[in-house]
């Protein structure tokens, strides 16, 4: 049936109030910058921004633009053939704001940029460099389109000083059609990850999936294992929610526990550092994670 599944308990939004929350949420309303946290109403910004249980602050902004070149059916942005060309300035604008914002971590995303010659992965090195100059200490993750699997492009932003290659996956091989673009696939994506720990042994690799998108155990349990084979370190695990009523609809509601079970799977696989639960997002907490998986 086409109609909608209700939605759990375990789902409801947790309130976002904390001196360092209404701190940061005043300083990058100033700037001007679109942070995916605020944007997409993300769940997490309480503990994201508040910085978590150790004080880590996270955020992730998005750059190149609020208008993507593709169309995923679970994706709320906004498409175009021709977007805008990308701001200059922006390697600067992003650098002063994050060192002004005081995070401790900061995740780069973008839409993606067919229409740019080197599909914007030269923006990307610029903006990871710039804050790198202005901020040396902070961490920079860098959650990338998959640059149609071009080498040359993946190297650009693997090889700019970052810290953590975030690309995802999104899905097990069997669904990617149903949920990605046509121009996005399972393999491309895996090899760009794997791209990455080629060229740069000393970055951590990341990928996120959803869950609830009617995939099976078996389906998942090999994804783990192609994505272990393609050295990916961290892991992360969250619920498929539907945007609007023309996007995808979601086929279950996984429970906590069953994201407990893939947590421990997953760790059981050998990944470094893994994040499992109905509310985890790409980028959750994700200072946290990585100082944890540093220390290691
Ligand atoms: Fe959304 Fe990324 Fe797909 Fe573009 S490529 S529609 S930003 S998920
Ligand atoms: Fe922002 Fe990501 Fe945290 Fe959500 S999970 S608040 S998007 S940093």
């Amino acid at each position: 049936s086409s109609r909608a599944l209700p939605k759990p308990d375990w789902l409801r939004v947790r309130p976002a109030e904390s001196e360092n929350f209404n701190k940061l949420r005043t300083t990058v309303r100033k700037s001007g910058l679109a942070t995916v946290c605020e944007e997409a109403r993300c769940p997490n910004i309480g503990e994201c921004w508040g910085g978590g249980d150790d004080g880590t602050a996270t955020a992730t902004i998005m750059i190149m633009g609020d208008t993507c070149t593709r169309g995923c059916s679970f994706c709320s942005v906004k498409t175009s053939r021709r977007p805008p060309p990308v701001d200059t300035d922006e390697p600067k604008k992003v650098a002063e704001a994050v060192k002004e914002w005081g995070l401790d971590y900061v995740v780069l995303t973008s839409v993606d940029r067919d229409d740019m010659p080197d599909q914007g992965s030269g923006h990307f090195r610029a903006v990871v460099q710039a804050i790198k100059r202005e901020s040396p200490e902070m961490l920079v993750e860098a959650l990338t389109p998959d640059f149609q699997g071009n080498v040359d492009f993946i190297d650009k932003v693997a090889t700019s000083g970052l810290d953590v290659y975030a690309h995802n996956v999104e899905t097990v091989e069997r669904l990617q059609r149903r949920m990605r673009d046509h121009r996005a696939n399972y393999w491309q994506s895996l090899g760009v990850l794997e791209r990455v720990k080629e060229v740069n042994s000393n970055i951590v690799t990341k990928t996120s999936l959803m869950l609830g998108v009617g995939e099976t155990d078996e389906d998942l349990t090999q994804t783990l294992k192609d994505l272990r084979s393609a050295n990916v370190d961290v892991v992360t695990f969250g619920q498929y929610l539907q945007p609007s009523k023309r996007h995808m609809p979601v086929k279950a509601y996984v429970t906590p526990e069953k994201f407990q079970e893939w947590q421990e799977v997953a760790e059981g696989m050998g990944f470094k550092y893994v994040a499992s639960g109905p509310l985890v997002r790409s980028s959750y907490k994700a200072g946290e994670f990585f100082l944890k998986a540093l220390v290691k």
